[in-house]
C-alpha cells in the first residue's frame, strides 16, 4: 500500500478540525462561459462534528464537496485533509488519500452491481490490499443493520439498504471525514431519516467527521452545525440547527433574493 504522507511543509489549520479549504475558488469555463462555482471560501469541518451544507440550486455545494475530498481540482487556494495539503500530492498519494482517508457517500448509491452488499463494503480495503479489521467491520455493518444482507447484490436491495451498503463502505476504512452529496435524496423519508440515523450515529458512537449536503431541513436537524453557501460564498452559519430554525433560515434568504 502507497504510503500517504502525513505531515507536509504546509501548516496545519488548526488542532481539532478534520479537514479545510481555504480560500477555495472554483472558476469553470472562460470568457461568457465562465462561472466562479466557488469564491474564496473558508470552512473548516472539526473532528467528530457532523455538518451540513445547505442553499439554492447551483450555488456551489457539490462543487465544494467534490474539491474538498481530492474528487475535483480547483482555481485557488488549499484543501487540508488532517495535516496533508492535498496540492503536495502527485496523482498516485492523492488516489491512496481518498480510498484511505476519504469517504464519500453519493446520491445514487454507487455501487457495484455484480459484488455482494460485503465485497461492495470492503471493496476500499481490496483496493488498498488490506484485509478487513474484523472487529471494526462487524460494528459498521450491524451498526447499519445490514448482518443478514451481505451476501446479497445491489439489486437484490431497496434503495435505502443499497444506500446503507454505500454508509458502511464510507465508514469501513475509518476515514478522516465522510463526505455525503445529497445521501438521502434518492430515498424516501423512513429510509432517508434511516441513513441520517446512521451518520449520527457514526459521529456520536465512532468519532467519525461527516459533512453531508442537504436540501431538506429535516435532515440539516440532524447535524451540529448548518453551513448556508450562496453563489459560491458561505454567508451565514448556525450551530445545534433544529428544522424549525433552519426552515425559517431559509425563507430569510429566499426574501432577499427576491427583493434584491
Ligand atoms: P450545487 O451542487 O449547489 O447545485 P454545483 O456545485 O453543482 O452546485 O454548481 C455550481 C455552479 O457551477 C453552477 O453554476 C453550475 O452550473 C456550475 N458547474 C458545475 N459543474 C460544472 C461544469 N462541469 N462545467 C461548468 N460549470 C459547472
Ligand atoms: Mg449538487
Amino acid at each position: 500500500m502507497t504510503a500517504v504522507p502525513l505531515e507536509t511543509s504546509v501548516p496545519h489549520p488548526a488542532p481539532g478540525v478534520a479537514a479545510a479549504v481555504l480560500g477555495l475558488s472554483k472558476v469553470y469555463g472562460s470568457g461568457e462561459n465562465r462561472v466562479v462555482a466557488l469564491d474564496r471560501v473558508d470552512l473548516a469541518f472539526r473532528e467528530g462534528e457532523y455538518t451540513a451544507i445547505m442553499g439554492p440550486s447551483g450555488c456551489g455545494k457539490s462543487t465544494l464537496m467534490h474539491c474538498a475530498a481530492g474528487l475535483d481540482s480547483y482555481s485557488s487556494g488549499s484543501v487540508h485533509i488532517g495535516t496533508t495539503e492535498l496540492s503536495a500530492l502527485d496523482d498516485r498519494q492523492l488516489t491512496a488519500l481518498r480510498r484511505d482517508r476519504i469517504g464519500f457517500i453519493f446520491q445514487s448509491f454507487n455501487l457495484l452491481p455484480t459484488l455482494t452488499a460485503l465485497e461492495n463494503i470492503t471493496l476500499p480495503l481490496t483496493l488498498a490490499g488490506r484485509g478487513a479489521d474484523r472487529e471494526w467491520l462487524d460494528r459498521v455493518v450491524s451498526m447499519v443493520g445490514l448482518a443478514q444482507r451481505l451476501g446479497h447484490r445491489p439489486s437484490q436491495l431497496s434503495g435505502g439498504q443499497q444506500q446503507r451498503v454505500a454508509v458502511a463502505r464510507a465508514l469501513v476504512s475509518r476515514p478522516t471525514i465522510v463526505f455525503g452529496d445529497e445521501p438521502t435524496g434518492n430515498l424516501d423519508s423512513r429510509a432517508g431519516a434511516e441513513v441520517l440515523g446512521f451518520l449520527r450515529d457514526s459521529v456520536r458512537e465512532l468519532g467519525q467527521t461527516v459533512v453531508m449536503v442537504t436540501h431538506d431541513p429535516v435532515a440539516a436537524g440532524y447535524a451540529d452545525r448548518v453551513v448556508f453557501l450562496s453563489d459560491g460564498r458561505l454567508v451565514d452559519e448556525m450551530t445545534r440547527p433544529t428544522p424549525d430554525r433552519v426552515l425559517e433560515r431559509m425563507k430569510a434568504f429566499d426574501g432577499r433574493a427576491h427583493t434584491g
